[in-house]
Order: C-alpha cells, then structure tokens, then sequence
C-alpha cells in the first residue's frame, strides 16, 4: 500500500514550489490507489502561524488535492517523540550529552584550528570501557543520536539515483533540546514512520537530512521509505525563484485569474513529462503519473506557458461556471451586475481570446459600466465620413432580425451601399457599445446587447 505525504511548515503560504512537491505526492497516491496524508509540520513556534496554516489549507483546497489523513500537526505529537527518546535512551541508541555551549565553541575553534571541519568529538557518547565526564550538577543535557561511526548511509533516490555517504560525515545529532523539545529531523522520523509512509517526495533541499534520518530509522527498526528529492525550480529569467516569478502564494494565481486545473497542468510539467503532452486533465496525469520521468536538473518557470494553458481551459470551461467566478470577482470591485449584457454571454464570447478571469471581468465591467470613448478615439473614427454610415445602420438594424448572421448581413449591406470598408463603420460601432476598439468581432459584439440598449448606445455616440 502505497501511502505519501506532503509536510510543509506553516510559515507563510503555499507557494509554487511547495504546491508542485503537493500535487507529485497526491498523485503519486492516487496513481497507486495510496493514501495521501497531510501533514504540518509546525515545531517551529517562532516562525509558525494559525494564518500560514489556513493559507496552506486553502491552496490545496483550490488545487483539489485532497488529503485522505490529516492534517496532523507536530505540536500535537510531542508526547509521542518524548517517548521514543526515552526508549531510544533505554535502548542505547540516544545518550545524554552536558556539553555547554563554551565548550561546543571550543571544541568547533580547536578543530578550525587544525584545518578540520568542525563536529562534536563524542565526548559524552557512551562505548565501553570509556569513562565518561562527570555529569553537572543541576544541569539538563540534550540528547544526541548515537550516529553509526563507520560504513555509509545510501539509499537509491528515485530523482537523484544512488546517494552514499560516509557515516564518519555525521556527528551525533542532537535529538532533543535541554528544555526536553525534539528536534526537527527527529520528528520527521517519528512522523514517517509512525505515519507508514512508503515514499518520501520532498524538494531536494533536505537531502541533507536524508542520511541522518534513515540512520535513525534503522537505530529504531523502522521500515526506511524510499526517497525522490525534487528539483529546484528556477524564475522566468534561470534565477532563483522570486516573489515577481511565481514565488508567490497559489492563491494569487486564483487572484490573478487562473483556473485550478490550468495551474494544476502546469504544475504537472514542472520537472515532470510524458513524452510530448502538455494539455492533459487531472484524471489522465494521475494515470501517467510516476517517478521515473521526472527530471534531475532543475526545471524553469514559464509565464507564457501558463498564460495559454489558462487560455486554453478558459475555452473549455463551462460557461455558467465562468459567468459565476466572474460575477463574484465584479462584487469584489464593487461593480454591480447589470445584466445588460448578461454576465453568460460576456464570457461566452471573451473567452476565446481572453487569458484570465481578470480580463473577462474586465470585459464584463466594461461592457455593462458603458464608458465613454475618450475624445481622441472619437476624432480619429468618428467623421464626416463614418457619421451617415453609421447612422443610415442604425435605421437598418431597428428592423434587423437579431441574430449574428443577420446582424452582419445587414452590416455588409450598409457598407456595399456606402462603398466603405468594414472599419468605417465597426469602429465607430464599437466606440459606441464598448468604448473602445479592441472587441471581439463586431457582429458578436452588437448580438450581446438587447437591440434597444445597441439604439441608445449608437444614439448617445451620434449625440
Ligand atoms: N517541513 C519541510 C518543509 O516545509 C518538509 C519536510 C519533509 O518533507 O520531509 O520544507
């Protein structure tokens, strides 16, 4: 049984990076019929919020990346590593150290002194027939993993391939603080092992802490899960990854305008690919997901992409479903819903060449508010020459069956008759019921209005 899970530590939002390593593991589950657990890692009191908690939650709610267990929480669990310590302690694998902070920087100066790279020496480390120190008087120790001396600690990491190193690399870890408090890497244990977790996805930032955690899973006899670090993403620029390059929350994607599944499939080729796809569903990545094709160098943020993905599912998307994002995002702005033109076909018609909701709320917020021209737009189309043409139209269009193709029927016929091309009079036309002259097609465009509204809107313009 196959069982992941995503760990992120509450100390600000959800952002792209921590998503990707998300929507692998959820995936990873979900290809294997796994379980996919939830996890907060929020030992860190210092730097961890209830608000980076709720961030979290609601950007793997927007992605859809439900989690089948959880959300544990490390703060809930402290008596459960306090036992494991204590029998860690019984059972030899942990011991007591009383070195105090002067002493550790002693230690470390000595060692640079000699050209070695610094590492607690095993001065309270019990081995037989060693004395150790005299313990303190009234002193709390920390306790310090009993670190393996010699051999190596590998695993085959399903990204990075075989990764050994050398035990004589690693001291003795602390495990848990003075004040009695576990340490990071020994929770991770405890969780994983606790938890049943099979594959660890994680960015490759704590490869790290690998070798000391599988050291410490088999000091406890624990089942030592398989490992894929993933790789870094870099910015639009093959920068690291900045605030103006998608380091932001997920959840300004959705303030942006991005559909989920859009940010989903991006997310998706992130590091990852089968063969040549990029438009693919939830249902299809969850059947071609595996860990065998993702790559090991790092992958590059590309806003463009993801513009004509968001494109691209903007077509696809249901229309009612849009009319509603968008009629939520004009009660944000505080732009009231005329309904003339209705919300429905607004989007109807702007979705095939918008790129976000944002602009088909743009759209919406025009088209309804009616803006006024500005003057210059009106000198530049609206002249002695255009003035009859669209006037004569407007005659014709009162009698006009209201429909796309009568609409531009007639609107060819108007212009044969007056020997003009189509801008003479669609942008004047569009002048009149957008207020500017970058619409959809124009017959489309006149189609979305009540005719009445289209009459006072050329009426107005005409003056
Ligand atoms: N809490 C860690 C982080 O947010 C992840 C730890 C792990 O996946 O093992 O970076």
């Amino acid at each position: 049984m196959v069982r992941t899970r995503f760990a992120p530590s509450p100390t600000g939002f959800l952002h792209i990076g921590g998503a990707r390593t998300a929507l692998f593991s959820w995936a990873f589950a979900r290809h294997h019929q796994g379980q996919f657990i939830l996890r907060i890692e929020d030992t860190d009191l210092a730097r961890s919020t209830p608000e980076a908690v709720q961030a979290i939650l609601d950007g793997m709610k927007w992605l859809g990346l439900e989690h089948d267990e959880g959300p544990f929480y490390q703060t809930q669990r402290m008596d459960r590593y306090k036992a494991v310590i204590a029998q860690m302690l019984e059972a030899g694998t942990a011991y007591p150290c009383y070195a105090t902070p002067e002493e550790l920087e002693a230690m470390r100066a000595e060692q640079m002194a000699r050209n070695e790279k610094p590492r607690y020496d095993g001065r309270w480390r019990p081995e037989p027939g060693k004395e150790l120190p005299v313990v303190p008087v009234g002193a709390s120790p920390v306790i310090r993993f009993r670190n393996p001396l010699d051999g190596v600690v590998a695993w085959d990491d399903l990204v990075k391939g075989r990764i050994e190193i050398s035990n004589r690399e690693l001291d003795d870890l602390i495990i848990a603080r003075a004040d009695g408090t576990p340490t990071y890497n020994f929770c991770v244990v405890v969780d994983d092992w606790d938890m049943g977790i099979t594959q660890v996805i994680r960015g490759d930032d704590h490869v790290n802490n690998t070798p000391r955690q599988i050291n410490i899973l088999q000091a406890l006899g624990a089942p030592v899960p398989q490992y894929a670090h993933l790789s870094m993403i870099l910015g639009d620029d093959g920068q690291k990854l900045s605030k103006r390059h998608g380091a932001v929350s997920v959840m300004q994607y959705d303030d942006e305008g991005y559909l989920p599944e859009a940010v989903n499939n991006y997310l998706a080729r992130l590091g990852w690919s089968h063969g040549d796809d990029e438009v693919f569903s939830r249902e299809q990545f969850v059947e071609w997901f595996d860990l065998n094709h993702i790559t090991p160098s790092a992958a590059q943020f590309n806003t463009q992409k993801l513009n004509w993905l968001n494109a691209h599912y903007l077509k696809q998307a249901d229309n009612a479903r849009l009319a509603a994002d968008v009629r939520r995002r004009l009660a944000l702005r505080e732009a009231r819903d005329t309904g003339v033109p209705t919300v429905e076909s607004i989007v109807a018609l702007y979705k095939e060449r918008a790129q976000t909701l944002v602009e088909l709320t743009d759209a919406a917020e025009q088209l309804q508010g009616h803006p006024q021209p500005s003057d210059e737009l009106k000198t530049q189309h609206l002249t002695d020459i255009t003035r009859p043409i669209l006037a004569a139209f407007r005659t014709t269009l009162a009698n006009v069956a209201w429909d796309v193709a009568a609409i531009s029927t007639a609107l060819k016929a108007t212009l044969a008759e007056h020997a003009a091309k189509m801008p003479a009079l669609a942008m004047p036309l569009r002048l009149a019921l957008a207020g500017q002259t970058q619409t959809p097609s124009v017959d489309a465009l006149i189609a979305l209005f009540p005719r009445e509204e289209v009459l006072k809107r050329i009426d107005h313009l005409l003056g």
